[in-house]
């Protein structure tokens, strides 16, 4: 059976579920039609797709599947089948009885299915030998006692473990993880949703059994399964390894992240061996320190860096210490980047140095010459401030506008700067503007901060990067200004976190085209 490879730690990491053994941990397809023909095509597609295995999803099958059916059905598979026929109970479609559910199961044996999957509660003496994967699933949550649930799943005589619960945040796939360490049989081990990506991604590096995949979007027999292609592709499936270093961006939303293909991509060009995963946590200071907590007791993991994004960045802060953060970073109340060293946490902002360096970079000057530069802000939320915080750390001269005026006030006595009304701006004798409200952007992309520009500006940087070009940026340049777009505020910063983080320079180009691509793909 499966042969002992290490892990990054140097633990024996079991792999490999069929006498071939001839891959690392099978990336498997999940096949959700549900008629027998369909399914059949579906398995041809996913080994085209690249799959090692397929799992056919037979409580899917209308009708329920007869001996002959599933003789046709499976009659020369050229990637390793899994068959599952799973009750209701069990997160599965099976309209029959208890009986010909285990019938379907048994005949799809006999048809030559690489391995049948059995419900813990099943008992597996009179199955197949060296054929039985051995499930657990909770499709309420995570149980306390994955421990005892493991070793459960150890005693079975089946030849393969699986165990499958329901994320409520990403600990419990940090939970999972540590369910593939624990056993002593092949394991399959993950935690279902969103908030258990990592699970399913972390799979190959912690040496499971597999993973599962859809085939394509809408196909997915569980909640939080990727496509074949996003594990190919965004997360670089076929080049993980167990000594792959782990990195995230945690927020909720996160889905909509372009965070996990710019990092992955900067990844694959540099030749790192390292992955970027989603980190969906809910809101709450508790549920950032519950992950936080699951993720810093688990130093195996090889965890190196995380973003943060909204609402968590003064969540951040607040666990990595005032004392362990940049300057700058307490001063804004928000840390964006964590960096995971062998000392402890470290945080630092680079939301503020990343519109700086875009503002500097395109006016041609050093960040200390802004000194001497009079700035007008458009906005006094999140972004507002840590920009603010940044101009006035090179003693730059500037006036906060806001709707709502007292907000202006406050950023204005904190950061020792002027703050007026939005109307006000049409008289500002500032030479740069910098907006940072949502207006103008994706999908209102019509909508203008201003009527007009006023006449001293003659730079103007738009905080946003969706779409790269507003409204505000077209009327900036054919009043004859100089323009900076949010996607290079919005690069930098990736820049900057990857370079926090490996200490290498960071292939800034890539990490750009793929803002761009996916910015217009949008
Ligand atoms: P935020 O904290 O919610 O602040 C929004 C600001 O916009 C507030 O000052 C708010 O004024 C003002 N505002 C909102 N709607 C308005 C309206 N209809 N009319 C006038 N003022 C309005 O947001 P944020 O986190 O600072 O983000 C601001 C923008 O920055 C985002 O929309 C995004 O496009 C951009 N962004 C860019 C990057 C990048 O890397 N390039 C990163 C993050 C965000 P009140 O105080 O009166 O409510």
């Amino acid at each position: 059976m499966g042969q002992a490879r290490r892990t990054g730690d140097g633990r024996a990491c079991h792999r490999g579920m069929t006498t071939s053994d001839r891959k690392a941990t099978r990336l498997i397809c999940s096949l959700t039609a549900s008629d027998a023909k369909s399914m059949r095509a579906d398995m041809l597609a996913a080994a085209k797709a690249g799959a090692d295995a397929v799992e056919c999803r037979l409580d899917y099958l209308r009708p329920i599947p007869d001996a002959v059916a599933l003789k046709a059905l499976l009659a020369g598979h050229r990637v390793d089948v899994i068959a599952t026929c799973r009750a209701p109970r069990q997160g599965g479609q099976f309209a029959g009885s208890e009986s010909q559910r285990l019938d379907v199961l048994r005949h799809a044996a006999k048809a030559g299915a690489t391995f049948v999957d059995v419900e813990d509660d099943v008992p597996v003496a009179d199955w197949p030998k060296g054929r039985v994967i051995c499930s657990f699933h909770d499709m309420a949550g995570r149980p306390d006692d994955l421990g005892s649930i493991a070793r459960r799943l150890d005693a079975s005589p089946a030849e393969v473990n699986k165990l499958a619960v329901v994320a409520g945040g990403p600990e419990d796939a940090l939970a999972a993880l540590e369910v593939l360490r624990a056993c002593r049989k092949p394991t399959i081990a993950l935690a279902m949703g969103e908030a258990g990506a990592a699970s399913r991604i972390l799979a190959r590096k912690f040496c499971a059994v597999g993973t599962f995949a859809s085939l394509h979007p809408g196909a997915e027999s569980a909640a939080g399964q990727f496509t074949l292609q996003e594990m190919r592709e965004l997360v670089r499936w076929d080049s993980l390894s167990p000594a792959t270093s782990v990195y995230g961006v945690i927020g909720c939303p996160v889905a909509h992240s372009m965070s996990p293909a710019i990092h992955n991509a900067a990844f694959t060009a540099a030749g790192l061996d390292a992955v970027y995963v989603p980190l969906l946590i809910q809101p709450g200071e508790g549920h950032f320190r519950r992950f936080m907590d699951a993720l810093v007791a688990r130093p195996w993991l090889d965890w190196r860096g995380l973003s943060v994004t909204i609402p968590h960045k003064e969540n951040a802060l607040a666990y990595v210490g005032a004392g362990n953060c940049d300057g700058l970073a307490r001063q804004i109340g928000a840390v964006n980047t964590i960096t995971l060293r062998p000392d402890g946490l470290r945080g630092d902002n680079t939301d503020y140095s990343a519109a700086l360096e875009a503002m500097c970079v395109a006016m041609g000057i050093r960040r200390e010459a802004l000194a001497a530069s009079h700035l007008a802000v458009l906005g006094a939320g999140g972004v507002a401030r840590a920009i603010v915080a940044g101009l006035r750390h090179y003693r730059a001269e500037v006036t906060v506008y806001n709707r709502t005026v007292a907000r202006a006030e406050a950023l204005g006595r904190e950061f020792a700067c002027h703050a007026a009304g939005l109307a006000d701006i049409a008289n500002t004798t500032a030479e740069i503007l910098i907006h940072c409200t949502p207006i103008g952007m994706h999908p209102k992309v019509d909508a203008c901060p201003l009527a007009t520009i006023p006449p001293q500006v003659k730079v103007v940087f738009d905080a946003i990067y969706n779409p790269p070009r507003t409204r505000l940026l077209e009327m900036a340049e054919t009043a004859g200004c100089k323009t900076v777009s949010g996607v290079e505020m919005f690069v930098n910063q990736a820049v900057a976190q990857y370079q926090a983080w490996t200490g290498r320079p960071a292939p800034r180009q890539v990490m750009r085209d793929v803002v761009l691509a996916r910015l217009a793909d949008r």
